[in-house]
């Protein structure tokens, strides 16, 4: 603190708002992040504005009085227009309208600013990360539903409502499980974190995953991704059919999406990532198999997001700042 009592320096925080966690951050100016928390994210619009507050309190006692918190930036999971409405969100229960900055502001008592989270993400990469001095590229995070973000020239494509870079909800199988939105068959229902729990279910359904089944004592509806990817690392070889058969799902959408956008990078986030050496492979040969005409293409770079599973809440903080700097 100054000696007039004033603040050194100024922060703005982040917060990432997913299907099953939220995460914040503490940013300055010039991108040293200062703080960091994590919650669960509640079940309902109302449980959601009060986490963030939460978080926003906690994070900014975190650093003290030394550091002047100018904005909050807030990136969550759905179709977030333009104004930062978020009109849908098929994995947060009862949030669809949310008005998440009416809300917040005069709780934190500072400007907030929303964004879709992979959007939000983007930000981050753009500026620090995989897609900096990229033309074109696209941004897929793997979490408990799938978010997308197109980047042209260096900047995230809003479209014309501010909800363009959904992939997660193209159609794959027309005869596929419903999803959380309420189509069938979307391709987040195989390629999210929550598809590789639907495929090792399904899998041991079928009398396959023995191994994990017999320590589950039978309860193959409790089965988790965790459980796969372990007993994958350990040579189980009916656990790596399912992680082949996750990874083949994963580079179905990229390539359909690639098809599409000829993207220089496609970088790959959320909590997954952590897996890379696993399925980063596994879906590099798939994908080169399944794009239209990938052998006379410079190849399509894949790449784990730089920033991690916090890309979201820095990208978030970062809006927050160019808005408040502005
Ligand atoms: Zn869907």
């Amino acid at each position: 603190m100054n000696v007039d009592g004033t603040a050194s320096e100024s922060a703005s925080i982040g917060i990432d708002i997913g299907g099953t966690k939220a995460l914040g951050v503490v940013l300055t100016r010039d991108g040293r992040i200062l703080a960091e928390e994590k919650r669960p994210t509640p079940k309902n619009g109302v449980g959601i504005i009060e986490c963030a507050f939460a978080l926003f309190e906690s994070l900014a006692g975190k650093v003290g009085n030394d550091i002047n918190i100018e904005g909050l930036g807030v990136g969550i999971a759905g179709l977030v227009d333009n104004k930062g409405q978020l009109r849908r969100a098929p994995n947060l229960v009862d949030a669809d309208g949310l008005e998440l900055g009416r809300s917040l502001e005069p709780l934190v008592g500072v400007p907030v600013y929303v964004d879709n989270d992979a959007n939000c993400a983007a930000r981050a990469e753009i500026a620090t990360g995989a897609a900096r001095n990229v033309e074109q590229a696209l941004l897929v995070t793997l979490g408990t539903g799938i978010g997308g973000a197109l980047i042209s020239e260096g900047t995230v494509v809003r479209g014309a409502d501010g909800m363009a870079g959904e992939p997660g909800h193209m159609m794959v199988n027309p005869a596929g499980p419903t999803c959380a939105c309420g189509m069938r068959g979307c391709w987040e229902s195989y390629a999210s974190g929550t598809g590789l729990t639907n495929l090792a279910t399904q899998s041991a359904s079928e009398g396959r995953l023995t191994a994990i089944a017999e320590q589950l004592e039978g309860k193959t509806e409790e089965i988790t991704g965790e459980q796969v990817t372990s007993a994958a690392r350990q040579g189980d070889e009916e656990a790596i059919q399912v992680i082949d058969t996750y990874s083949w799902w994963i580079a179905v959408g990229l390539a359909n999406c690639a098809g599409l956008l000829d993207p220089e990078i496609i970088i790959l986030g959320g909590g997954l990532i952590e897996e890379w050496d696993l399925f980063g492979p596994r879906v590099r040969t798939a994908f080169d198999k399944l794009l239209i005409g990938a052998d006379q293409r410079e190849t399509v770079r894949i790449e784990p997001a730089a920033a991690g599973e916090s890309a979201g809440a820095i990208g978030a903080a970062m809006l927050a700042a160019a808005r408040t700097t502005n």
